[in-house]
């Protein structure tokens, strides 16, 4: 049995549906990333659980229990906020104890709690600050500790790396992550950082309008989009639309030339079909031979690899290049011929 269960969960604001029949099943010590565009209803499915909202159908249960006749307060759930909040007029100890005092655990019983969840954090020398005497990354670090202090069965993140920079922003990354797996506690974390999901999560739901679009593990979701949207939402794939034909084997024919696909690729002969390749995954190759066949736009040098942008019919395609693959007279204007290794062509379903 999933240890939280959400299942067809609705939700509107007005006439504006911002939830649409969201199914989701966490087992119990799972990090799960909602991930998505700005607006389209994480933060909703976050505060359904927490019990900020009410859903307008649907349930939510936690060990199959429902929780929607317990008030949020009820729910045993912690929650980090983008925004910290924490009580700016409370010491850092006093902010983590808070959970603890409204349990009404005796105080002995509080400070021990205190100090193991602000050794966790990194934090027990800075337990008689306030909040103002605190870096962006240390407040969080207080909000987290608050937020597990009184061992909830679940922890919901919503953005909480949001507001720092990037250099903490990674740091603490892996930090809430290693927590998290020493605790055991079941987790939904709310981002629209692609970076961000694949790097911490067991699994990711790709959130488009309310939907729950894909749902899988990192690798699943960046290596096997099964959408138009969840590729164009990971990382930088070029979706290809074409006709499949079977003449001298499976091939996809678009603007622009053939892409060779393995087997029949599940689909007819005539059939329209949208795949995906990866930028690294297009090889420039000898102009008079097989392939796609475009113009190169512009050339940016990143360091590690070269990408060209290359427009070829309607599409302008990333490619990916090592400087060895890169022939040396490759500049803005060349014509250029690119192939696929068969089977990294992705299909999409829609
Ligand atoms: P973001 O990444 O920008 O926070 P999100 O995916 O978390 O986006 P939500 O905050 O869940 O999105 O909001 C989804 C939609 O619902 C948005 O269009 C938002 O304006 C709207 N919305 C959210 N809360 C309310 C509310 N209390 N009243 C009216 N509309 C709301």
């Amino acid at each position: 049995m999933a240890f939280i269960d959400l299942t067809s969960l609705g939700k509107s604001f007005g006439p504006t549906p911002v939830v649409r029949d969201f199914d989701l099943a966490l087992h119990q010590g799972e990090f799960v990333s909602l991930l998505g565009p700005s607006g389209c209803g994480k933060t909703t499915v976050l505060r359904m659980v927490a019990g900020f909202e009410t859903p307008d159908s649907g349930d939510i249960r936690i060990e199959g229990q429902s929780l929607l006749r317990q008030r949020a307060s009820q729910r045993q759930i912690g929650m980090v906020f983008q925004s910290y909040a924490l009580f700016p007029n409370m010491t850092v100890a006093d902010n983590v104890a808070f959970g603890l005092r409204v349990a009404k655990l005796a105080p002995a019983q509080i400070d021990k709690r205190v100090d193991e969840m602000l050794d966790m954090v990194g934090l027990a020398a800075m337990k008689g600050r306030y909040p103002y005497q605190l870096s962006g990354g240390q407040q969080q670090r207080v909000a987290l500790a608050r937020a597990i202090a009184p061992r909830p069965r679940v922890l919901l993140l919503d953005e909480p790396l949001s507001a720092l920079d990037a250099k903490i922003r990674v740091a603490l990354r892996t930090e809430i992550r290693t927590i998290q797996r020493q605790l055991g506690i079941t987790t939904l974390f709310v981002t629209h950082d692609q970076e961000e999901a694949l790097s911490m999560s067991d699994r990711i739901v790709i959130m488009n309008a309310g939907r729950a679009e894909q749902i899988g593990t990192p690798e699943e979701i960046y290596n096997r989009p099964t959408t138009r949207f969840v590729a164009g939402f990971i990382g930088t794939l070029n979706v290809i639309e074409g006709q499949l034909g079977t003449e001298g084997g499976t091939v996809l024919t678009c603007a622009g030339g053939r892409l060779a696909l393995p087997g029949t690729f599940g689909a007819s002969p005539g059939e329209t079909l949208s795949v995906a390749v990866r930028p690294q995954s297009l090889r420039p190759a000898p102009i008079d031979g097989d392939g796609l066949r475009g113009t190169v736009r512009h050339v940016e040098f990143l360091g590690a690899f070269t990408r060209l942008h290359v427009s070829c019919g309607p599409n302008t395609l990333l490619v990916d290049c090592f400087a060895r693959d890169l022939a040396a007279n490759l500049s803005v204007g060349s014509q250029i011929a690119l192939t696929v290794p068969p089977d990294e062509v992705l299909r999409l379903s829609a």
